[in-house]
């Protein structure tokens, strides 16, 4: 392996030169099943031949400009992703992290017009919002290497433990600064972990009750996957701003953050922008993409195939001690096992099948909205085994 990359992400063993649907092909022609889909991002499947087809014909005609001028197909997406969330407005970047400082900036200025010197925004444990400065300062992860030697973080945001809500009422109760709640509808890095089914109806109400903005992260679990185009729309509830990025472009860099009443106009000339941020390429891969997840109903899809893998793999390890839970909401799942894990991933690829094991002991899968039943057979079957295998 080339010296010449940074040793961000250590050694990778594996290579692949090519996608089909459900399966990379490594050097070597090898097939792999992908329940990853190259962590959350490739939902209608590797080389979807129709998002390839938009990208191919808008790059031989138009890459980018720049936001110096007017993207039509930026408009057209923005429209797009109104009609499909509820949300009011809409600002482009490339990537989850660079949506989620959107909203962090978007919470800062919204407690300015507020007169509030010092806004605070309430970020829970173990929650992922990325790796730039103010998101790796609003995530709670446990690792040390995520924070340790970028010291000192970006100041103004306070902690809860997940799926608790006494606590942020305590906190409501001592600090007046706050401005936004920042959350996952599902921990995803965190462990898959999928709070009371009322939790965010909750948060919204606390939100209404203190104005604050509620701000979804769903970088993750937007897109369809799981089962609704947003989670929020699993409770009925709007956020003031929701985020996401990963299966929006299906693999092109894309991010979005999206705002609604208070927050929706909120942004200003000279308040923020993006050099690439809803570029005509990176619009014409995402329109693509909601093209296809319509077409082929495939949020439909993620919760009828969501449901059957939730039920198998409960049914199939119910008698295995070493499984303290399988959870999950449509195809965000994830399977606790009682010891870590991590080369469950290796063991997995071994057998020609690509998982993901993320807080140390919980199998994550992510598979593309478009696996069939038959993949998910040896989904299941492989995985299994493997578990049972894993003392
Ligand atoms: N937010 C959530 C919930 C995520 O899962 C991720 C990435 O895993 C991010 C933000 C960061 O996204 P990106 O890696 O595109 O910056």
């Amino acid at each position: 392996m080339s010296n010449a990359v940074m040793n961000a992400y250590g050694k990778r063993s594996l290579t692949f030169v090519r996608g089909e649907g459900s399966w990379l092909i490594d050097v070597d022609g090898k097939r792999y099943l992908d329940a990853i889909s190259g962590i959350a991002v490739c939902g209608v499947g590797h080389a979807n031949p129709r998002v390839a087809q938009a990208i191919a014909a808008q790059a031989a005609t138009l890459v980018h400009t720049s936001n110096l001028y007017n993207i039509p197909l930026q408009e057209k997406l923005a429209e797009r992703l109104r009609a499909l969330s509820g949300m009011e407005t809409a600002f482009f970047g490339n990537s989850g992290a660079e949506a989620n400082e959107a909203a962090i900036k978007l919470a800062r200025l919204y407690g300015h017009t507020k007169n509030i010197e010092s806004p605070a925004i309430v970020v829970m444990e173990q929650a992922f919002h990325g790796r730039t400065l103010a998101t790796l300062s609003a995530s709670g992860n446990r690792n040390p290497m995520v924070y340790t030697g970028f010291q000192p973080l970006v100041q103004g945001f306070l902690r809860a433990p997940f799926d608790d809500l006494d606590s942020i009422k305590n906190i409501a109760k001592n600090h007046s600064n706050v401005v936004a709640i920042l959350v996952e509808p599902v921990q995803g890095e965190g462990g898959i972990r999928v709070p009371a089914p009322d939790y965010l109806n909750h948060l919204r109400a606390l939100c209404d009750q203190h104005q604050w903005l509620l701000m979804l992260d769903e970088v993750q679990t937007g897109n369809g996957r799981t089962g609704q185009f947003f989670a929020y729309q699993h409770n009925g509830i709007l956020p003031d701003v929701v985020t996401t990025a990963k299966g929006l472009g299906n693999g092109f860099p894309i991010g979005v953050c999206l705002a609604r009443g208070k927050a929706a106009s909120l942004f200003q000339p000279g308040h923020h922008a993006s050099t690439y941020g809803g570029n005509p390429l990176a619009c014409a891969a995402a329109l693509a993409v909601l093209d296809v997840l319509h077409a082929d109903d495939l949020i439909a899809r993620a919760v009828t195939t969501g449901q059957s893998l939730l039920a198998r793999f409960t049914s199939m390890l119910s008698d295995c001690k070493q499984v303290i839970s399988v959870r999950g909401k449509g195809l965000i799942l994830g399977i606790e096992l009682a010891s870590d894990c991590p080369q469950l991933t290796a063991q997995a690829a071994a057998k020609g099948v690509l998982i993901n094991v993320t807080a140390g002991k919980v199998i994550r899968l992510l598979p593309p909205l478009t696996l069939t039943d038959d993949e998910a057979d040896l989904l299941v079957n492989t995985l299994c085994d493997l578990i049972r295998a894993h003392a």
